[in-house]
């Protein structure tokens, strides 16, 4: 056995199969697969092999798509078949809800490409003849859907990837991951020690246990899974073609021919995690036991649906189990915490998704960032806050909720609270409406009198609307307070911290007692943040930036780590208010001894709030008068006390997210992972203004920054005022200029103080002018939207600023 490598893979899954095709794709050859049996011995063998492009996450939806259309190229390049189906599948929907969601899905699907189409139940009649049509309004027809054969597939992974020099070692099983000082990795196994540069765990169904050899977590677990393959019939063999797969959500089940017969599986509701204390390691090639009484109610539904099955017998059961991370998507990436140390598993469907997920690892430790966001299945989105405990019921929920309606305001209940500030309790007693950000519990909205305590789901405006609207005209006409628990914090010290700031942030790093707005970029010029950055001395730094990213951050700091500087995540042992609107600073002026006064904007200063040491800066993500003031988590309810007392009696009023998110489309400000994200770059986003090329520094992604200057990118960001219905732009929409989709939104909202519903979208930049009329796809529907280029709250800055 090859004893040292590059890379070396464990786990002889589709997933690991890809990620080694991949590397050798990209130009790495040195690379190897280790494999404790043979290949496909986890949950792969098993797989139904059924695909499809549907994910409610853009990017992992064209990452779907990239999959889809890669297993063509697999089979000319090894001349091997996948054994692939490409028959089309139909999604239905029994509801206007549900069929919301198939059409905003489609919208998408228009920029992106993809050539779905929404169905009548007419015509979902001539595509899947064997459903029952009753109470179905219509559908999304997908011409990628189909299946395939899983060994078929990952040994068709497996050739190509040895064509282009990779070697893989079955029966190894590794037994220890230990690193070395310099950062390489010895994996030890029953055949002897290899030493790899990189490690790459896609252990599947022992995942954990893979990663628990290097100390970490990953957030995890493996469910029981059921499908049925019936005996011959005739409705199926005597078509002249293939019956099309049809996912039924109300049924949580997806149907498609095998054979001369049917295949049927069920998300069934009482489902079952499965080793919950680990993986066996003697687990492999056998099923779990047939279960009838589990998918007993779906079985019942599917008679209906398809009243074909209730005539045909059941041939084969197969019963086994696959992982799911807490949310659903892959865990991939770098693990944070460790060097040379990759994340390739939780990937519950590995032929709709493994070919992205090999694609975007292999860029990723090749180029050092992939081409697009991939923050959806990074596994930097759970911090290490997270524990099999919580786990354990989001992966149950998820299951539960693989064909429900994925709703943009919805917020899931499993597992929760788990995260919660000092502030909990007062703001429930207040009437706060909670969601839920990496794990904390942050206020949405406050309800108020008779007004729900939850916020329905909806495409449309939800019934938060009036609370929303109300703390918005608090804000805006007095003031408004909300926690900064969730924004994520860091604090960086050291002779070396300004040098080090001018480096990874390509922004202006301010002077002692000042602050400032930085992109950061990657270094292909992508934006990788958006930071506030806070000068307390020459050799004493706060950054704060998007709470749900800050592992992610913290493992680019890590990575471009230096000796003379202290980067420490803060994020949760500093905590705070913020207070924003005309009647602000007089509000923080009756709670302080200090001159608040001469705080000019984007000043940041130590001062005693009532009896508790703060730090005050002054700005707000409002748009508004508004001051940010820190405090340790401790003194967080003696700081509200303060506050609150003497801003009450002068219209203080607690405001959430919901209205933070509106107050912030009065000045088109853009917001993390929606407008700013490693999707696009800083001059399509407007974010090149606070690049300062004047600084003496190569700071990370300055020659990309510097080639955007020179040529412009072809898309810009811009603001439209949308003629909407009772649906506001969530994300994604498309943009149609002159008839054709020639942009797509970022993120939109109603906009309370102005009354407009705003959009922002990235469109040509040579369309992009004052008054341009486009129309921009919402559910279904066109509607007329204006760009508009003057913010229509405090143009001047005046009010902000003054
Ligand atoms: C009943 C059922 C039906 C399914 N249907 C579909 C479907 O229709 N479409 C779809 O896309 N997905 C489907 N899936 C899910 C799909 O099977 C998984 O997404 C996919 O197999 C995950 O592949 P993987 O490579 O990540 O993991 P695995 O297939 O579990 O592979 C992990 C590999 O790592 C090896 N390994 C682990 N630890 C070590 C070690 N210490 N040393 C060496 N090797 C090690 C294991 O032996 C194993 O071969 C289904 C799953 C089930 C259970």
């Amino acid at each position: 056995m090859q004893t040292t490598t590059r890379v070396c893979i464990i786990g002889g899954g589709v997933v690991g199969c890809s990620v080694l095709y991949h590397l050798t794709k990209l130009g790495w050859s040195d690379v190897m697969l280790v494999e404790r049996s043979e290949l496909t011995s986890g949950s792969t063998w098993h797989a139904a092999g059924g695909f499809h492009t549907l994910n409610g996450d853009t990017n992992m939806a064209a990452l779907q798509g990239y999959t889809i259309k890669l297993y063509r190229e697999l089979e000319e390049i090894t001349g091997m078949s996948c054994g692939l189906h490409h028959v089309g599948g139909v999604t239905l929907a029994d509801n206007k809800d549900r069929f919301d969601m198939l059409v905003a899905e489609r919208a998408k699907h228009r920029y992106m490409g993809l050539e779905t189409e929404i169905v009548s139940p007419e015509q979902i009649a001539k595509i899947a003849p064997i459903t029952n049509l009753d109470g179905i309004v219509g559908g999304l027809y997908d011409p990628l859907d189909g299946h395939l054969d899983p060994s078929g597939t990952t040994h068709a992974y497996a050739k190509a990837a040895r064509m282009g020099g990779a070697t893989i070692e079955t029966h190894v099983k590794v037994e220890a991951t230990t690193q070395r000082p310099d950062g390489t990795w010895d994996v030890v196994t029953n055949k002897g020690t290899i030493h790899a540069e990189h490690v790459v765990n896609a252990g599947g169904l022992w995942a954990r246990e893979v990663g628990a050899m290097a100390g970490v977590y990953l957030p995890l677990h493996p469910m029981e899974h059921q499908y049925l393959v019936t005996e011959e019939t005739p409705e199926i063999y005597e078509r002249d073609t293939e019956h099309p797969h049809v996912m039924d959500p109300a049924g949580e089940s997806y149907l498609r021919q095998e054979g001369r017969g049917l295949c049927i599986g069920f998300y069934e509701q009482p489902c079952r995690p499965w080793a919950v204390d680990g993986t066996p390691w003697d687990f492999g090639h056998e099923l779990l036991p047939d279960d009838f009484d589990k998918i007993e109610d779906s079985i019942t539904f599917a008679f209906k649906r398809f009243p074909v099955l209730e005539r045909a017998g059941v041939k084969t059961v197969v019963h086994g189990p696959f992982t799911f991370a807490p949310d659903g998507n892959p865990l991939v990436g770098p693990v944070p915490g460790l060097r040379n140390y990759w994340s390739a598993c939780g990937v519950m469907a590995g032929f709709s998704q493994g070919g992205g997920v090999g694609l975007m690892l292999a860029q990723w430790m090749i180029e050092g960032e992939t081409e697009r966001d991939t923050f959806a299945m990074d596994v930097s989105r759970f911090g290490n806050w997270i524990t099999p405990g919580y786990t354990r019921p989001k992966v149950i929920e998820n299951y539960q909720r693989r064909f429900s309606v994925s709703y943009p305001n919805e917020e899931l209940h499993a597992a929760r609270p788990h995260r919660t500030t000092p502030m909990y309790d007062i703001f429930t007693e207040m009437g706060a409406v909670w969601g839920q950000q990496f794990g904390l519990e942050v206020a949405n909205y406050f309800a108020q009198g008779d007004e729900p305590t939850f916020e329905t789901p909806s495409f449309r405006r939800s019934d938060a609307f009036d609370a929303t609207a109300r703390e918005v005209k608090a804000v805006r006409s007095k003031a408004g307070i909300n926690e900064l628990q969730n924004f994520g914090k860091f604090r960086v010290t050291g002779e070396g911290a300004r040098p080090w700031l001018d480096r990874i942030m390509a922004g202006r790093i301010p002077t002692q007692g000042r602050l400032s707005l930085t992109p950061m970029l990657s270094h292909k010029g992508r934006l990788i943040g958006d930071f506030t950055v806070s000068c307390a001395s020459e050799t004493e730094f706060y950054l704060t930036a998007s709470y749900g990213s800050q592992s992610y951050h913290m493992r680019w700091f890590e990575q471009n780590a230096l000796d003379d500087v202290r980067v420490e995540n803060i994020s949760d042992t500093l905590t705070g208010f913020q207070i924003a609107g005309p009647l602000s600073r007089d509000i923080l002026q009756a709670c302080t001894r200090d001159d608040v006064a001469s705080m000019r904007f984007m000043d940041v200063r130590e001062m005693t709030v009532g009896q508790v040491a703060c730090r005050v800066q002054r700005v707000s993500y409002t748009g508004d008068l508004g001051f940010e003031i820190y405090c340790n988590p401790m003194d967080q309810r003696q700081l509200w006390q303060t506050l609150w007392s003497e801003g009450q009696p002068k219209g203080l009023t607690p405001f959430g997210m919901r209205a933070m998110m509106s107050l912030r489309l009065d000045k088109f400000f853009g917001s993390w992972l929606s407008e700013f994200s490693p999707d696009y770059t800083a001059a399509e986003t407007g974010m090149d203004r606070f690049i300062s090329f004047k600084k003496n520094t190569n700071f990370i992604g300055r020659k990309a920054a510097e080639a955007e200057r020179a040529t412009p990118p072809h898309r810009q960001l811009c603001a439209f005022e949308v003629d909407a219905d009772d649906a506001d732009v969530v994300a994604y929409e498309p943009v149609f200029i002159d008839g054709t989709v020639q942009g797509f939104c970022t993120s939109g909202g109603y906009a309370h103080h102005s009354a407009k519903s705003i959009a922002l979208a990235l469109i040509p930049r040579d369309k992009a002018k004052d008054g341009l009329k486009v129309e921009i796809e919402i559910l279904g529907s066109l509607r007329p939207a204006t760009l508009i280029s003057t913010p229509p709250f405090d143009a001047d800055g005046s009010r902000m600023r003054g």
